[in-house]
């Protein structure tokens, strides 16, 4: 059975979203923007009206409104939009599991074998487009296919509140003459690439060599020319389907520079313990460690080195990443802000053959005290439990996004 695959798009997704909510904005020139006052004072997204006047999405507010002089400007509310992105996930969700989102306006639908309970394609695209209009009174522009780039080439292909159905009986005649820079995932510096050999179109792309599309591009570029040739079999993600974790970081800006290799040394510390909790979080360790250092001129470098065992501690973790920062930091500036991210991470925990390594019961002590450390915290919030050295460290405000409140203070300390 040949896949059925669907991509929905919300069309002008902020814009309508507003319109939707506040009928005095129906019908008119409108856009939706960062604040006015902040640097992001650039237009987010606009109605049907204000792209007839010329208005673009990411120009300057001053930019849109001169060509356009009675524009009318709403903030942007993003609690309010991923609202109205899980309503619509809910809606695709009725017709089947394998729902992956791209983005916050747009999805994936493998519909594949449901054509007795909804109908074929076109008929379920027509389907959800009436459900948006009725249920959330905003647009979605529809691709139908047998591949997700052909889909997601479909939903871009007409907008907004129409569909476009790509598949091997049309796809010659209505996806080759397109530009490659329409090809999902092809992007300015490929389609550059593409061009100097003559390849503009995705039909120019279908047609060449593979193998020299291969050198070229590497694997991504021969993707790409299967996608060109409608031979994408990139399966669609269940919804309930989380990637794997590759890496876990904690980076922050200081309240004030970093001056000498102490208080380095103690800012590593504190954010050792974030990346710390992470990992005890997800139930991972950690086998390399990287260090990324910005000093007061912005200019940024960084360094990684493995840990000698997986680890989550985030003792051993501070003392890698001084070894980290000794290892390329001169001090011919101060240090504005630093980013440890762990890498490789494995499942704990992890038999080690402990015989070979004689400082490993130390090591394995320190993992004890910081599981243990863990579940006071995770009982009895962030705060409630801290090794001594960092009693009233304020260089940065890592807990300011924590909800938990400060409990009472105890202090631990491992030899
Ligand atoms: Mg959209």
């Amino acid at each position: 059975m040949s896949p059925t695959i669907l991509h929905a798009d919300m069309n002008a997704c902020y814009a309508s979203i507003e319109q939707a909510r506040n009928p005095a904005l129906r019908g008119k020139a409108m856009a939706v923007c960062g604040s006015v006052e902040a640097r992001n004072g650039i237009i987010l997204a606009k109605s049907q009206e204000a792209k007839i006047q010329g208005v673009k999405t990411g120009e300057a507010i001053w930019e849109a409104q001169q060509k356009c002089p009675g524009l009318l400007l709403v903030p942007a509310d993003f609690s309010l939009y991923l609202a109205y992105s899980k309503m619509a996930h809910h809606i695709y969700l009725d017709y089947t599991n394998r729902v992956e989102a791209f983005g916050m306006d747009e999805c994936w639908l493998d519909v594949t074998g449901t054509d007795r309970l909804f109908g074929d394609g076109e008929t379920l695209a027509r389907t959800l487009r009436r459900r948006f209009r009725d249920e959330l009174e905003v647009t979605i522009s529809v691709g139908i296919s047998d591949n997700k780039f052909f889909a997601k080439l479909g939903s871009d292909y007409k907008k907004p509140d129409a569909q476009t159905r790509i598949d091997r009986s049309n796809y010659k005649e209505v996806a080759w003459p397109l530009p490659t820079s329409d090809l999902l995932f092809c992007g300015p510096q490929t389609t550059r690439k593409l061009a100097r050999f003559g390849i503009h179109t995705i039909g120019d792309l279908a047609r060449s060599d593979p193998e020299f599309i291969r050198k070229l591009l590497g694997i991504n570029g021969y993707r790409l020319w299967l996608a060109a040739n409608g031979r994408d079999r990139t399966p669609v993600a269940p919804y309930d389907f989380r990637p794997p974790i590759k890496s876990l970081g904690c980076g922050t800006t200081f309240r004030r520079d970093l001056v000498n290799r102490d208080e380095v040394a103690l800012s590593l510390r504190r954010l050792a313990k974030e990346v710390e909790g992470k990992l005890l979080s997800a139930g991972l360790s950690a086998s390399r460690l990287s260090l990324s250092v910005r000093d007061n001129t912005l200019f940024q470098m960084g360094d990684d080195l493995p840990l000698p065992y997986p680890t989550q501690n985030a003792q051993d973790l501070a003392d890698r990443a001084l070894d980290i920062f000794d290892g390329f930091w001169f001090w011919k500036h101060r240090v504005r802000a630093m980013t440890l991210r762990a890498s490789r991470l494995l499942p704990q925990p992890k038999a080690v053959q402990r015989a070979f390594f004689p400082d490993y019961p130390a090591h394995e002590k320190k993992e004890d005290l910081s599981r243990a450390l863990f579940a006071i915290r995770s009982r009895f919030g962030s705060k409630s439990v801290d090794f001594a050295a960092l009693y009233g460290y304020d260089y940065a405000d890592l807990d300011r996004d924590r909800a938990d409140m400060p409990t009472n203070k105890f202090v631990a300390c491992a030899r």
